[in-house]
């Protein structure tokens, strides 16, 4: 009989676990609070944590396929004053 999981709610940490779940063999039911499933903001920056997540997933690939790297990324102050910049871009030849 397969193993099987309850998560509670389907944000980032609730979709990966199911797909690390799924792919080791677990049926996963994700249940959520929201019923609106509307994309939020303009999309996510994400950074070496989440894409080793996702390339331990094997969800790397088909992201590089589908995002666009930025050249670079001012994080600024609340009076617009840089505090840190990166340059670092990923791509497939050059991962997390
Ligand atoms: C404006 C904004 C911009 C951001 N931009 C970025 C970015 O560019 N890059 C980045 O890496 N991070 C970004 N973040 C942070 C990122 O959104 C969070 O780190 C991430 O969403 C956390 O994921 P999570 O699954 O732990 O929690 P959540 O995304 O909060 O997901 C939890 C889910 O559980 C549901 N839930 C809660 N309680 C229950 C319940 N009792 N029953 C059922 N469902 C429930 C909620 O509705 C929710 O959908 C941003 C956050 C905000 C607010």
């Amino acid at each position: 009989m397969r193993k099987r999981a309850l998560i509670i709610g389907g944000g980032p940490a609730g979709l990966a676990s199911a797909i690390g779940l799924r792919q080791a063999g677990w049926q996963c039911e994700i249940v959520e609070l929201t019923t609106d499933w509307r994309p939020t903001g303009v999309g996510i920056a994400l950074q070496s944590p989440p894409l080793r997540a996702l390339k331990t997933l094997g969800l790397f690939d088909e992201l590089i396929r589908i995002a666009r790297p930025h050249p670079k990324l001012d994080i600024c102050a609340a009076d617009g004053r840089p505090s840190s910049r990166s340059a670092r871009t990923v791509s497939a030849s050059r991962p997390a």
